[in-house]
């Protein structure tokens, strides 16, 4: 039975959202109810309400257990697995330079240029974490021995025309090993976004070759659906001079809500967005 695309969307909405869903819905209430006999407004009705009563359930979970919506949870736990490995969290600006912008070769002539929040010509908002994580590891790196970890998890801002996967406000999670042997590079990228998987609760995924705007050729972290967790890239990088870095390296960045999205095997990224109609995947839309 097909049903309206406000139907689908109210579905969708409600985390009924693939047709494995739907059709478990219908199978639950196959048990109770002779399906076969509703039409499909009835249908619907019973689907959805079946549906809210789930979101009731998991709000009151949230409010009486877990406390907090699981993209802060897996702030925490990726933070706790990245240092428990070595690794350094620093917290760098949220609004960056134009200058530090055309550093990264972000230049006007990118399309990353054109989905950039602008505040005035001289700052935006950043579209990415690498310009911090440069700055603060070449000072670092001046007063102590290779190798040095350091990561950073914060907002990034981008304009983007896709919904399903795309937030304009997203949280990134970028972390570098600087000083990493030539050698040992693919091997150390791989135990990098294992440590992150892990703690995303995601088994180690596909990995795909991609072409980044601003790194060139470099390793993706996919899901099984195809959906992009991370992108990785390594050095020496013709990128590096500019912010005075000559050293090896790897780094690999994954978006939070990605991770999430991918877990809970959700077709839409919004539910686990920062968000006033969403709360840790469930919509507030219930009255
Ligand atoms: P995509 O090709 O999916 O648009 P990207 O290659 O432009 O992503 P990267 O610059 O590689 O993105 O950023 C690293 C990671 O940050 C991505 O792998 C993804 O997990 C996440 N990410 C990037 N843009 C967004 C966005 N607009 N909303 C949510 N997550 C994002
Ligand atoms: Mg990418």
């Amino acid at each position: 039975m097909e049903f309206t695309d406000s139907q689908v969307r109210r579905l969708k909405e409600l985390g009924v959202d693939t047709p494995e869903r739907v059709e478990a819905a219908v199978a639950r209430l196959a048990q109770a109810v002779d399906v076969a006999g509703l039409s499909q407004n009835a249908l619907f009705q019973r689907i959805e309400k079946q549906a809210i009563a789930a979101t009731r359930a998991d709000i009151a979970d949230l409010l009486e257990r877990r406390h907090q919506p699981s993209l802060l949870t897996l702030e925490q736990q990726i933070s706790d697995a990245l240092e428990g490995a070595g690794f350094t969290r620093v917290v760098t600006p949220t609004v960056i330079s134009a200058a530090h912008l055309d550093k990264m070769s972000v230049t006007e002539d990118k399309p990353l240029r054109k989905q950039v929040f602008w505040l005035d010509d001289k700052s935006c908002l950043r579209p990415m974490l690498a310009p911090g994580l440069y700055v603060v590891s070449r000072k670092l790196m001046q007063m102590v021995p290779l190798p040095l970890r350091v990561f950073e998890i914060g907002s990034c801002f981008r304009k983007e025309s896709e919904g399903q996967r795309h937030l304009s406000e997203f949280t990134m999670v970028d972390l570098v090993e600087w000083g990493t042997p030539v050698e040992e590079r693919e091997q150390r990228l791989a135990e990098m976004m294992d440590l992150v998987l892990t703690a995303a609760g995601l088994r180690s995924t596909g990995t795909e070759e991609d072409v980044s705007v601003v790194y060139g050729e470099g390793i993706d972290s996919v899901d099984a659906n195809g959906l992009e967790l991370a992108s990785s890239s390594m050095g020496p990088h013709p990128l590096d001079a500019a912010w005075g870095i000559d050293c090896t390296w790897v780094g690999v960045g994954f978006g939070l809500e990605r991770l999430l999205q991918s877990r809970q095997g959700r077709t839409s990224i919004h539910p686990y967005a920062r968000s006033l109609t969403y709360l840790d995947g469930d919509t507030l839309n219930i009255k």
